[in-house]
């Protein structure tokens, strides 16, 4: 990655969507501003769901991104919500690609009856999830490495509150950030999404901002919540606006604290799932469950994340095809 100037830029980036990181210099701060425009078009515009439960989804996409990238492996880094609530789960998925580009996909599973009810009593897009929720963090390297996972009880009025709190528990890193999606209603009854967020976290190096000397417990950092009190300063109008660059909202924060920012990190929807990995899929089931399936008409899968529905004769389902 190589140090860019605020200065030295000024076109505007090609992708529609994308992660900015930076840094603030004489602390040991870093942080992300994300931008999704057409990828959280394409993935939430791809199911016919409730508007808060998109909003819901929305967040959890930009959330994803700025976790996401911060990672650095290969696999798939997965946040799933298990909702006890109206919304039973919403997952979104990150993968970086071989062209630097990082993959990104999602889908919620809700009773639509509930969740229009709950909607009557102003119930909010966490609200949807019920008491009880879980919120869940998975880094898949393959099958034959180990799954990472982190478990925390969905805690918060809001998703950033929830991984504020998965944070604290977990990583104990001081972390900020603020998450917003909204669709963008168009001439026509045509509708668009956007979100977007800002995320700052310590870093655990010497140096810059103090960390809390050990055994006291009324130490406050003082520095860290002036930064913490800038970031809320935020208004989601501006982590929407695709007219402000990434660049821009970073410097219109932290301008005084020396912002340093690098090469953004583009984003896309994709979903790798295709009729031959169904097929592949199908023909890897137990003998039990391909002679169940075989007695039925036709055999339907579907893809939850892009809606995508494969569809195959019994005939056809459980045998090698020529092509492969
Ligand atoms: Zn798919």
């Amino acid at each position: 990655m190589t140090d860019t100037p605020l200065e030295a830029q000024s076109s505007r980036q090609p992708s529609l969507d994308y992660v900015l990181p930076f840094r603030l210099d004489g602390h040991n701060i870093h942080g992300r501003v994300v931008q999704l425009s057409d990828l959280a078009t394409q993935v939430l515009t791809r199911h016919d769901y409730p508007e808060a439960v998109n909003r819901l989804l929305g967040e959890a996409l930009v959330l994803v991104s700025m976790l996401g990238t911060m990672l650095k492996f290969d696999g798939r880094f997965i946040l799933q919500l298990h909702g006890k609530g109206a919304i039973s789960t919403l997952m979104v998925d990150y993968a970086p690609h071989a062209e630097g580009v990082g993959e990104m996909r999602g889908f919620a599973q809700f009773d639509e009856a509930a969740v229009h009810e709950a909607l009557k009593q102003d119930t909010s897009p966490m609200g949807l999830l019920g008491e009880g929720s879980h919120m869940a963090f998975t880094v898949d390297q393959g099958a034959d490495m180990e799954r990472y996972q982190g478990i925390v009880p969905l805690e918060g009025e809001t998703l950033a509150e929830a991984a504020l709190e998965y944070f604290q528990r977990s990583e104990q890193i001081g972390t900020s950030l603020k998450l917003a999606a909204a669709p963008l209603l168009l001439a026509g009854g045509k509708v668009e999404w956007r979100a977007g967020g800002i995320v700052v976290q310590q870093t655990a190096a010497t140096g810059g901002i103090d960390l809390p000397p050990e055994g006291d417990p009324d130490y406050v950092d003082e520095e860290w919540n002036r930064l913490k009190i800038l970031l809320e300063t935020t208004q989601d109008s501006e982590l929407l606006d695709a007219d402000i660059e990434p660049q821009t909202l970073a410097f219109r924060l932290f301008h005084e604290e020396g912002v340093r920012v690098f090469d953004t990190r583009p984003l896309r929807f994709a979903c790798p799932c295709s009729r031959d990995r169904v097929h592949n899929m199908l023909r890897g089931l137990p003998e039990d469950d391909q002679k169940e399936m075989q007695t039925q008409e036709t055999i339907e899968i579907h893809c939850d994340f892009c809606n995508e529905q494969y569809v195959f004769a019994p005939h056809e389902a459980f045998v090698t095809s020529s092509q492969d």
